[in-house]
């Protein structure tokens, strides 16, 4: 039996990176998963139950709600991982591009809750959000993403109050993970961040899904409305 053995779960920007292994470890957990990502991303693999839909829009929460309902008649766990960065510093950010990272970044949490909530009272269930080590430290050309990160562990704590005992609500914070996400970063940068953890490599994406997972299974039973930090001793240094 695996530690998410016949639990459904939904997962959004499940088609790469952190995302798509956590598909990964939770169906070898014994989950059954609803993939969520944006057109043409591919979240479709064998045992999973792909959704293509933007998770900035409602209606793409409302799909999600009523299939888990229709397909599975049951949701234990929402692991909010999608995410778009655009780099620029503040005074060089268009409007548009602030407004679309704060919508998928953070408002994303809130329109996942608003549609899922009552789907995971009744299982009494748990919520993974996705932040960033850049919540607790800032990162130069990332204010919409910083502030969306920021945004995040504080609704995180939020929610974990509004909807105790039912629901429990965490939030993990990873540091360099190695993804499709750093492709346009260049070789300087990447042997920086990697040079400026304790562990002084990346972190792969499974060493995530595994943070993850703890969070999302009855491993955490008394951990509600907290951060995991999973950034090998990058806010240590
Ligand atoms: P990634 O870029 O590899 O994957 C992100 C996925 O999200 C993509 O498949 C993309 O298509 C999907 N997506 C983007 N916008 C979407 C939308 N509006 N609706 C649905 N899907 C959407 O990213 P990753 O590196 O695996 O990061 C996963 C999470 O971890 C993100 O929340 C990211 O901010 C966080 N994180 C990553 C790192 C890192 O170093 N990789 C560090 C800190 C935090």
């Amino acid at each position: 039996r695996g530690l998410l053995s016949g639990k459904v779960a939904v997962v959004t920007g499940a088609a790469s990176g952190i995302g798509a292994a956590v598909v990964d470890r939770f169906l070898a957990e014994g989950a059954r998963v609803i993939a969520v990502d944006l057109a043409g991303q591919g979240a479709d693999r064998p045992g999973v139950l792909a959704i293509t839909g933007d998770v900035a829009d409602a209606r793409t929460w409302r799909r999600i709600a009523d299939t888990a309902r229709s397909e599975f008649g049951r949701l234990d766990v929402l692991h909010g991982n999608a995410s778009v960065v655009t780099r620029a510093p503040a005074h060089e950010l268009a409007e548009a591009d602030w407004d679309r990272q704060i919508a998928v970044n953070l408002t994303a949490a809130y329109l996942a809750v608003h549609a899922c909530v009552g789907l995971l009272r009744e299982t009494r269930g748990t919520i993974v959000l996705s932040s960033s080590v850049h919540a607790l430290a800032g990162l130069p050309a990332h204010p919409a993403y910083a502030a969306a990160k920021g945004g995040l562990v504080s609704l995180g704590r939020q929610l974990a109050v509004e909807y105790g005992p039912e629901v429990r609500v965490n939030t993990v914070l990873p540091g360099p993970i190695l993804t499709p996400a750093w492709d346009g970063i260049g070789e300087e940068d990447r042997r920086r961040s990697a040079a400026g953890t304790a562990a002084a490599r990346f972190g792969r994406p499974e060493e995530v899904a595994a943070a993850v997972t703890f969070l999302a299974c009855e491993e955490s039973s008394y951990v509600t409305g907290a951060c995991l930090v999973v950034d090998g001793g990058w806010s240590a240094v």
